[in-house]
């Protein structure tokens, strides 16, 4: 079978190595094929690490990972709410996680550097063509109409640092967020604020620590040492459910269920995607039977962690209400027995994580 995929993040990288690897014929376009220059985090547990050793890069990017034991959910006037067990989840910089699956790349995938602005001669000599191009996917809105993502009122701030983790924490305060976890060196720092955009990192920097600084002394040591060319600046924006099948097209990861980053598991469901579909393909007498088993596998997947990351932005972001949010989420994790709240409720402010514990 021929194969065009049409990108080369995550989900396109992984579904080439996939099928190259079960001799169909692979096309993948990018405009890029770049690796990131700034390593913030991507958490991966334990479905998505299955998918990297199926890929043969498992050891090596756990080689390259840290694996926290677990966090603490701060509110929003600095109480420790919650301690949230990592559940043998490991944490990869981006540009490392893309390096290696490009170098997993089997040499019979053909590599093509250009921008697509028409996807329909891309269905010319290709039995399949992937749409794995992302949160805009060109590939998804010639196919969907009506499916351009959507805009949410939130920047985000992401960013490494040399210096390791003061604790591993997501502080939730009202109507910002701000997250520390470690690197294999380093510390990944994250931020959602109410949407703010200069054009400039070093403002937009500024203005975050005009947002969120003075109010824990972890968050005040990470942006102390964070650099406007560490940094990375966007919005959120979220795609429509749709189907991800379509005649001889398949949406994978972004492309598919582009979501808010707050549950952190956009590169989790791009891997499973892209196993899900050479093993459809693998198992199927054709190609129309493997695309409905793709779907009828990936669809809920897919729109329930875009749907619950969603929630959880809004949830994060709470301005108005955030002692009332606080106070449930403390009360929830008790009743779960899963999640710790501090019994005495002291302020979280001044306390040092213990590293053994969290790193
Ligand atoms: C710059 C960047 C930084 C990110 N940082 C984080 C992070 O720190 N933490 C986190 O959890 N998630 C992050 N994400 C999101 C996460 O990587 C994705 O949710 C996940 O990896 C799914 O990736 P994907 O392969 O579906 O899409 P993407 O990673 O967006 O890859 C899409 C690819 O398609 C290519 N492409 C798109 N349109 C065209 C076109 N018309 N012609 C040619 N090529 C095209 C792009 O160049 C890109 O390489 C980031 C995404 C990006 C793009």
């Amino acid at each position: 079978m021929t194969v065009r995929i049409l990108g080369a993040g995550v989900s396109g990288l992984s579904s080439a190595i996939a099928l190259a690897g079960d001799g169909h014929e692979v096309e993948l376009i990018d405009e890029h094929f770049a690796i990131p220059t700034v390593g913030t985090a991507l958490g991966l547990f334990g479905p998505a690490q299955r998918v990297l050793e199926r890929l043969g890069v498992l050891e090596e990017v756990r080689a390259r990972s840290a694996a926290p034991r677990s966090g603490r959910l701060i509110g929003a006037d600095g109480r420790h709410l919650a301690t949230i067990p990592a559940g043998g989840g490991i944490l990869v910089a981006r540009s490392d996680l893309v390096q290696i699956l490009t170098a997993a790349l089997p040499e019979t995938v053909h590599r093509s550097r250009r921008r697509v602005e028409d996807v329909r001669p891309l269905h010319q000599g290709a039995d399949l063509l992937v749409g794995a191009d992302g949160v805009h996917s060109l590939v998804r809105r010639s196919g969907w109409p009506g499916s351009e993502a959507r805009r949410h009122r939130v920047t985000v701030l992401r960013g490494t640092t040399d210096d390791p983790p003061p604790e591993i924490s997501e502080t939730w305060g009202g109507g910002w967020l701000f997250g520390i976890t470690p690197l294999v060196r380093g510390t990944n720092w994250f931020a959602c604020v109410p949407e703010h955009r200069t054009g400039s990192r070093e403002e937009d920097l500024a203005h975050l620590r005009a947002v969120v600084g003075g109010r824990r002394e972890p968050i005040d040591a990470v942006l102390a040492a964070a650099r406007p060319a560490s940094t990375l600046v966007h919005g959120i924006h979220t795609a429509p459910p749709v189907l991800p099948v379509k005649d001889d097209v398949v949406l994978l990861g972004d492309a598919a269920h582009a979501m808010a980053p707050n549950l952190g598991h956009g590169a989790n469901t791009a891997l499973q995607d892209a196993d899900a579909l050479s093993a459809a393909i693998r198992s199927a007498s054709s190609i129309d039977a493997a695309l409905r088993a793709y779907a009828a596998r990936r669809t809920v997947p897919g729109q329930a962690w875009r749907l619950g990351s969603e929630a959880m932005l809004h949830l994060a972001m709470m301005s108005s209400r955030s002692s009332l949010r606080d106070g449930a989420v403390g009360t929830l994790g008790a009743v779960a027995g899963r999640l710790s709240p501090v019994p005495d409720g002291q302020p979280a402010r001044d306390r040092r994580a213990p590293g053994r514990d969290l790193s």
